[in-house]
C-alpha cells in the first residue's frame, strides 16, 4: 500500500479544497435552501457518480480521487452527494456492470440526479441470514416474468418508485444459488402491497412487500436468469463498504470527546476519569483501524483485484462502534440519558438516544455480526467450515 499521492492526485485535493472553500459555508451558517443548492451544485460539478464511467453520466474519477473527494467532504461536515441513496450506493453499480445499454439510458441518468428512491427486495419472512434460500418466485411466462410471494424489512418501501428484487426463477439447480434472478420491479405494479412497519424509534422506515401475480417485462431482467446471487455478493460488498465509512463514526467521536468535556461524572470533570478516558482511546483506535483496513481494499481495487470478503472487517466495527459509542454517550449523560428523543431537557434534543435506539441499522442491514464473523472466518482466515 502507498500512502503518498501523487502530484495530480495532490493537485485535485487542492481544487477540491478550493471549491469547498468557495461554495460549502460552515454547519451553523447553511440556511434552509442550502441542501438543493448543495445538490444542484455538486450534481453540475460532476461529484455525484464521481467514480462511475463519463459514458454513463459520471464523473469519471479514479478510485483514489474518490477516496481524496469522500475525505474532503467529510472533514468538512459537507451533505451527502445526491439523496438517491441505494441507487447511489448499489443499484447503480450494478446497472454499469450487468445492466444492458437501455437499462443504462433508462436508470442511472435519474439515479444520478436523485429524481427517486430505489429499495432492495432481499429479505424473506424467515430467511434473511441464509438468503441463498429465498421463496418468493418468478415465472417465466411469455414476455414477463409473474411474481408471487413476499419481501420483509424492505427500507424505504413505501416511498421508492423501482425495486431491485431477487426471485427463485429454477427450484432444480444444484446449488440453491444458481436458481436466483435478479429484477427490476415498478413499485406501484398492480398485484404490489406495501405494509409498513414500524422500528423500536417508532419509525416505519421499513416495510413488508407482497407480491400477488406481479408481472415484471423480461426487458427488466438484470443480467441473465440465473445470475442474480453473483450480482448481489457484488451489492452486498458495496452495501458493506458504504455502511463501514470512517466518516460518520469520526464526526460522532468528535461530538463524544465534546459530551466528555463538558459532564461530570462523581462530582469531578469526566475527562479526568480513567475509565472514560481509555473507552475514548478505544473507539479512536478502532476507528484508526478501520481506516487503514479500508485504504488496504482500496489499494486491492486500484490494482483491479476484486474485493468482497474484506469489507466484512470493518462492517463489523461499525456495527460495534455505533452501538457502543452511542451507549456511552447516554451512560455519561446519566439520568438525562433516559428522556425521550425529542423532550425538550434531552440534550441536543436526544440526538444520542435516537442514534442509541438506531444502532440496529448498523448492526443488523446489509448482514448481522454473526454472518460477517462467518465470512472472515472462512474466506479471510480459510478456517473449516465445520
Ligand atoms: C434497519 C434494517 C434495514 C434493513 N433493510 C433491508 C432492506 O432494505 N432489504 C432487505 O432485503 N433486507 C433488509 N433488512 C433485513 C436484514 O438484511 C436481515 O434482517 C438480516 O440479514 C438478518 O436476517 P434475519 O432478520 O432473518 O435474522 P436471522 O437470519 O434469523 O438471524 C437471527 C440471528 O441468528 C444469527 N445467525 C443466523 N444464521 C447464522 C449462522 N449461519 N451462523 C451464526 N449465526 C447465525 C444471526 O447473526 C442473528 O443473530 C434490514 C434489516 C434492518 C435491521
Amino acid at each position: 500500500m502507498d500512502f503518498d499521492l501523487t502530484p495530480e492526485e495532490e493537485a485535485f485535493r487542492s481544487d477540491v479544497r478550493t471549491f469547498l472553500d468557495e461554495n460549502l459555508p460552515p454547519e451553523g451558517e447553511r440556511d434552509a435552501m442550502f441542501p438543493l443548492r448543495w445538490s444542484t451544485l455538486v450534481r453540475e460539478k460532476g461529484w455525484v457518480g464521481f467514480s462511475w464511467p463519463k459514458e454513463v453520466g459520471g464523473g469519471g474519477g479514479t478510485l483514489m480521487e474518490q477516496a481524496i473527494l469522500k475525505e474532503e467532504l467529510a472533514n468538512r461536515r459537507a451533505p451527502a452527494l445526491g439523496s438517491c441513496i441505494m441507487g447511489l450506493a448499489w443499484v447503480g453499480p450494478a446497472l454499469i456492470q450487468y445492466g444492458t445499454q437501455e437499462q443504462k439510458d433508462r436508470f442511472i441518468g435519474d439515479i444520478l440526479d436523485s429524481k427517486y428512491q430505489w429499495c432492495t427486495g432481499y429479505s424473506e419472512p424467515d430467511i434473511g441470514s441464509d438468503l441463498a434460500s429465498l421463496q418468493c418466485k418468478g415465472e417465466r411466462q411469455g414476455d414477463d416474468y409473474v411474481v408471487n410471494g413476499q419481501k420483509i424489512w424492505t427500507s424505504l418501501a413505501q416511498w421508492a418508485k423501482w425495486m431491485i428484487l431477487l426471485v427463485r426463477t429454477d427450484n432444480a439447480t444444484e446449488k440453491k444459488h444458481d436458481g436466483i434472478t435478479c429484477l427490476l420491479v415498478e413499485m406501484d405494479s398492480p398485484g404490489i402491497t406495501v405494509s409498513p412497519i414500524a422500528n423500536m424509534s417508532k419509525q416505519p422506515f421499513f416495510a413488508e412487500v407482497f407480491f400477488d401475480n406481479v408481472k415484471v417485462p423480461v426487458e427488466n431482467l438484470l443480467g441473465k436468469e440465473g445470475q442474480g446471487w453473483q450480482i448481489t455478493i457484488g451489492a452486498l460488498a458495496n452495501e458493506r463498504s458504504g455502511i463501514s465509512e470512517i466518516a460518520g463514526l469520526l464526526w460522532e467521536l468528535d461530538l463524544l470527546k465534546k459530551l466528555v468535556k463538558e459532564s461530570r461524572v462523581g462530582g469531578k470533570p469526566a475527562r479526568e476519569d480513567t475509565r472514560i478516558r481509555r473507552k475514548v482511546a478505544e473507539f479512536e483506535t478502532r476507528i484508526a483501524a478501520m481506516k487503514y483496513n479500508g485504504q488496504r481494499y482500496l489499494t486491492k481495487q486500484i490494482r483491479g483485484e476484486p474485493v468482497g470478503s474484506e469489507t466484512s472487517v470493518n462492517k463489523l466495527h461499525t456495527a460495534h462502534l455505533e452501538k457502543y459509542m452511542s451507549e456511552f454517550a447516554l451512560e455519561l449523560q446519566g439520568s438525562y440519558g433516559c428522556l425521550a428523543p425529542g423532550s425538550k431537557a434531552a440534550l441536543e434534543r436526544g440526538r444520542w438516544q435516537k442514534e442509541a435506539l438506531g444502532w440496529c441499522t448498523a448492526v443488523i442491514g446489509g448482514g448481522t455480526p454473526n454472518i460477517q464473523r462467518n465470512i472472515i472466518a472462512e474466506r479471510i482466515l480459510g478456517l473449516p467450515h465445520d
